[in-house]
């Protein structure tokens, strides 16, 4: 422990959002920098508990005293080879997680926990800067074929590891670029792409190959890839997404959240969708609802309101969510924050019953009634009809699992036991094996709907069976199980 008194003088500070008038006029991630001495700071308050309970809290187990301390005493080189030990990509993941660890960090107990997530992003992007991320090739090759189908955080995790354990392993990405959401769903101010490009560079020094515009299951067959491969893994996400079938879904403008976002981030706003000059309503208030208010405002909305149907959530953690589960807390993410300062609203507990055509068939307004729930089925509030002007609504609503036909279709065909769960995701064994063998599902596909860093921890996991399923053992390292679930 660096400094005993750390978590006594010093309170958690983050590094200041940029003005909002200023950077919704770009795209660029929303932090300003952080000054080296005051993220000192941030790390000695790690008090080095004898139970780390953050280790447990984080899928991944990342070592998260020892690079606290590491930064404390200004072992740069060496903090970043133990966050490397534990997570390949903490470039995306000291961005966008939204840090279970800090939920279970044990200052947070009584006091504001740990700044856990900064310190790690911080630590990678120096590593960057000082050229220590270098390619890790195998020092010997095994002569066996690896083809990973998905090239999101759960594919890219699982193509890393098992290129550096010495397969020869191709990712198949039927999109036109590399990333899975990192790339076309998550918004460039959240995450700049190039942290994903860095990243890829030096997967391909390393000796993955990448292969883009393939669908498998189109493209490609599932029975002419077994042919040429000796192993699968599964990595397509849970792209199925939930609809809302009220009257006049089919109205002109109505979108879900991925059709909106992915053009946006292809062109950053310049997009065939947009929100410029529109009165916008995202449906949804989870993380894909403020990634489109936060594109919505950018692309010059003439108004953004976001609706959600849970009532709202409380500022602190409740009873009912001790220490050290995830709490459902309100949060005042970034495009919240823009949204707020713009006079935008957020409104709980409200349901949508029409979507309101013009004559030309193109959306004119939103229906809503205020609802009571959800104990109550989410009972409608008599007397709270009202109608909202609306040109543009994003669906924000969540995703059922895995795209069923097509590839995973023809895969259950030969499968020798059920090859979906029950939740309609791909079902695996212990050891990430499908009901095919050979066939291995991480990350979404397998999971359902999640995180980055439990996607990273599957394909991890999964990589180290595959290694074992090729060789007949592994020296690659198992983050979870693919039961294992979040603390709630
Ligand atoms: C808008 C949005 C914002 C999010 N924000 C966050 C966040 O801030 N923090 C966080 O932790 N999580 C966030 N998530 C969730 C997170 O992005 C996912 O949990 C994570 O990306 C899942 O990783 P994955 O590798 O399993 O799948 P994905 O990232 O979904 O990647 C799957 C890839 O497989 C490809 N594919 C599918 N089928 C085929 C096929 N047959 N052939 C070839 N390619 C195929 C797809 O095109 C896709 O590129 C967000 C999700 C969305 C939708
Ligand atoms: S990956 Fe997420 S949970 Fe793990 S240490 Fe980083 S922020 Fe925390």
């Amino acid at each position: 422990m660096a400094d005993p008194k750390g978590f006594l003088t010093h309170d958690r500070e983050l590094p200041p959002r940029r003005p909002v008038d200023v950077r919704i006029r770009d795209w660029r991630e929303v932090y300003d920098d952080f000054p080296a001495e005051r993220l000192t700071r941030q790390a000695a308050r790690c008090m080095d508990c004898g139970i780390p309970f953050c280790h447990n809290g984080c899928p991944l187990g990342n070592l998260i005293p020892e690079w606290n301390d590491l930064v404390y005493r200004d072992d740069w080189r060496e903090a970043i080879e133990r966050l490397h030990a534990t997570n390949n990509f903490p470039e995306f993941t000291g961005r966008l997680c939204p840090a279970p660890c800090e939920a279970a960090c044990v200052l947070g107990i009584n006091a504001d926990p740990v700044a856990i997530k900064r310190v790690e992003v911080e630590i990678i992007d120096r590593a960057f800067a000082e050229g220590w991320v270098t390619p890790q090739p195998p020092l010997a090759r095994t002569g066996k074929r690896v083809a990973v189908v998905g090239s999101g955080p759960a594919g890219l995790a699982a193509a890393q590891q098992l290129t550096r354990a010495g397969h020869d392993v191709v990712v198949f990405e039927r999109a036109d670029a590399i990333g899975g959401l990192l790339r076309y769903g998550i918004p460039e101010f959240k995450m700049e792409k190039r942290h994903i490009d860095r990243r890829m560079e030096q997967m391909a020094a390393e000796g993955t190959e990448f292969r883009t515009g393939v669908n498998v299951g189109v493209d490609v067959t599932a029975a002419e890839l077994r042919a040429e491969f000796d192993a699968i893994v599964l990595a397509g996400g849970a792209t199925a997404w939930r609809d809302l079938p009220a009257p006049g879904r089919d109205a002109e403008g109505v979108h879900q959240a991925m059709e909106y976002l992915p053009p946006a981030n292809k062109g950053f706003g310049d997009s065939t969708v947009s929100a410029r000059g529109k009165h916008v309503v995202v449906i949804g208030g989870g993380d894909t609802g403020a990634d489109c208010i936060g594109t919505a405002i950018r692309q010059g909305a003439a108004s953004v309101t976001q609706l959600e149907i849970m009532p709202m959530p409380p500022a602190d953690r409740p009873g009912s969510q001790p220490w050290p589960t995830y709490p459902m807390l309100f949060k005042m993410e970034s495009a919240h924050e823009e949204l707020a300062e713009l006079g935008g609203d957020r409104v709980y507990a409200v349901s949508t019953t029409e979507f309101v055509k013009d004559a030309e068939g193109r959306l004119a307004a939103l229906r809503l009634v205020d609802v009571e729930g959800p104990a109550t089925g989410f009972k409608p509030v008599p007397g709270t009809e009202r109608e909202i002007p609306a040109q543009l609504v994003t669906l924000a609503m969540g995703f059922l699992g895995p795209e069923q036909g097509g590839l995973l279709s023809e895969l259950a065909e030969l499968s020798a036991g059920e090859f979906f769960d029950p939740r309609g995701n791909v079902a695996r064994n212990k050891t990430y094996q499908t009901g095919v063998d050979g066939v291995f599902a991480a990350g979404d596909m397998g999971r359902g709907q999640s995180l980055i860093v439990w996607a990273i921890a599957e394909g991890r996991s999964a990589a180290a069976a595959v290694d074992e399923y090729l060789t007949g053992q592994t020296a690659l390292p198992v983050a979870i199980p693919p039961t294992a679930r979040p603390l709630v």
